[in-house]
């Protein structure tokens, strides 16, 4: 079993009982392990009873930890005073779990080696228990260059009984190193990346048997750069079914922190029963780093890889690696020159798809009450050039509509309508005036204009002069917000409107069909994103 521990920074003696207090909150939410981090309160005048305290009120077995100030804490006292508040510990009435020491103070000094082993002893004697001991090291800058021979030092160092490795990741791939470590372990290991690229590595650490992962309580907040909270590992990564033979799913985009994908497809997967976990996958912009990224992903012994959803900036990207890799590429893909889904085969081989265009035309036609093929004929004005503006427009030309490409940069449209003009009637619009509102069925917004955090978060696609009426349904595809300044308008116009979500859900379902083999139980999409 591999823990769930949360870490409790404690100050100063009047903060115990709220601590403690926040400790048993985490328990109730799931934490099997607290650490008590004592670094301030071990210099505080008062601190010992305080600490004491702290150990024999604690919720669940505990670590305690002083940690010095170059690994990232705050402790600066002598050695020797550390020593022996560890040991005071380790002789009372209610001795931690474990001791955490770093590995760089233990290799620093003969003479404080001598002097842990004497406590570690002592408390043997005392209490007749060994004190365990877990040599840490933390790197906040990066990989440390002789990660290995740390590894192998907490290995070698006999009172050391857990090693524990945390540094910040710069891309995916130093979690798999830590996989590695994790799956060739001689003793119990802590081994977890911090950072936007490290996630990965405190959510599947009980794929590959570490001793714990660290997350925040609810009311706390995180202590590390990357912590998720207990309830988001368990609720939403459903962190304790995760195992050996559970099979990995993600999101692969740049950035990934918003994606409703987790939400949806882990549910799906409780759903259906499935033995599976999907995860956000940053990669950085560029074709160098997703190539990478996904060789090193497929090919990690005992990952099982199962394949990802592909988001901004790698669709084309995708769509390229399975060409190069002699995979197999779906007739949407092909046409729009970019996937949306990898699906790895157990035996290794590759296959990618589009679901973007079936799932624009799908919810279109969901929203104006109208099967696909009854959209043959429809007059579509479709804002953007992008990766989902060209999925839509394969989409709708297939179903017979009459399309109309409206984009801040002509070139881009005019491009797309040279790509597909063999495809069905598509023409370039220029102004988007009041008069052009009325020559069109639906208007779609396939541009960033109205996503929060994208440079055009208040604006909309429609200048103020436009007046739309109910003869008229307008789509958007950005779902962050659902009701975005362009829907907000339309509706007050008396228009039909379709939120981005209604795609979403779409494409998702779809990708879940491709990886399961089988249906996303019926409105279990939607329930979700609207929780
Ligand atoms: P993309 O390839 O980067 O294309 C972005 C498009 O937006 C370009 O046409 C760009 O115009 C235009 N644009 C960006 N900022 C603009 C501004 N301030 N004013 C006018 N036009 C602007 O992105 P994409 O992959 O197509 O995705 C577009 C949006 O679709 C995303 O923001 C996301 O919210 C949404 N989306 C939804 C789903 C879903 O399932 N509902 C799935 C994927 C994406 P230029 O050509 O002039 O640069």
């Amino acid at each position: 079993m591999t823990f769930i521990c949360v870490s409790i920074f404690v100050d100063a003696p009047l903060d115990v009982p709220h601590a403690i207090a926040r400790a048993a909150d985490s328990v109730e939410q799931g934490a099997r392990m607290i650490e008590w981090r004592l670094d301030a309160l071990a210099e505080h005048p008062e601190g010992l009873p305080a600490i004491l305290e702290l150990l024999e009120k604690s919720p669940a077995p505990c670590i305690a930890t002083i940690r010095a100030e170059d690994e990232g804490g705050t402790w600066d006292g002598d050695e020797q005073t550390r020593i022996s508040i560890l040991e005071a510990m380790g002789v009372s009435d209610h001795p931690p779990a474990y001791f955490d020491l770093e590995l760089s103070a233990w290799q620093r000094s003969a003479n404080l080696r001598q002097k842990v082993r004497l406590a570690v002893d002592h408390v043997a004697q005392v209490r007749d228990i060994s004190a365990r001991l877990v040599l840490s090291s933390h790197d906040f800058g990066g990989r440390p260059a002789n990660l290995l021979s740390r590894v192998a030092d907490m290995v070698e160092t006999e009172p050391c009984a857990v090693g524990k490795i945390v540094f910040t990741a710069r891309s995916i791939r130093d979690n798999l190193e830590m996989f590695d470590l994790l799956t060739e372990r001689q003793k119990p290991m802590i081994a977890l990346c911090m950072g936007e690229y490290g996630e990965m590595s405190r959510i599947l650490a009980p794929k590959f048997g570490g001793f714990l992962t660290f997350a925040a309580s609810e009311t706390g907040g995180a202590t590390a750069p990357g912590q998720l909270t207990v309830r988001q590992l368990r609720e939403r990564f459903r962190f304790d079914q995760i195992g050996p033979s559970t099979r990995v799913y993600g999101v692969v985009g740049h950035p990934v922190t918003h994606s409703l994908g987790p939400l949806v497809h882990n549910r799906g997967f409780d759903a259906v029963g499935m033995d599976a976990v999907y995860i956000p996958l940053p990669v950085a912009p560029g074709w160098e780093s997703f190539k990478a990224s996904l060789l090193q992903l497929i090919e990690q012994p005992g990952l099982d890889f199962g394949g990802c959803s592909v988001t901004l900036p790698h669709k084309e990207h995708l769509f390229r690696f399975v060409q190069e890799a002699g995979g197999v590429v779906d007739d949407a893909s092909r046409r729009i020159g970019a996937a949306n889904t990898l699906v790895v085969l157990e035996d290794g081989s590759l296959t990618c798809a589009n679901t973007d265009a079936e799932a624009a035309v799908r919810a279109l036609a969901l929203g104006m009450e109208k099967s696909p093929a009854e959209l043959s004929g429809a007059r579509v004005a479709v804002f953007g050039a992008g990766g989902v503006a060209r999925a839509m427009t394969c989409g709708l030309l297939e179903v017979g509509a009459k399309v109309v490409i409206f984009n801040r940069t002509k070139s881009r449209a005019e491009a797309i309508r040279n790509d597909f003009e063999a495809d069905g009637d598509i023409s370039v619009g220029g102004e988007f005036d009041a008069a052009a509102a009325s020559k069109f069925d639906a208007i779609i917004n396939g541009t960033s204009v109205g996503m929060i955090g994208g440079d055009a978060a208040d604006q909309s696609i429609l200048p103020r002069s436009v007046r739309l009426d109910d003869s008229v349904t307008v789509m958007d595809t950005v779902y962050t917000p659902r009701m975005t300044p362009l829907l907000i308008k339309a509706q007050s116009d008396g228009a039909r409107i379709i939120d981005g979500s209604a795609m979403f859900i779409a494409q998702a379902e779809a990708q879940f069909g491709i990886w399961t083999g089988m249906t996303a139980p019926q409105g279990l999409f939607e329930s979700v994103i609207s929780q």
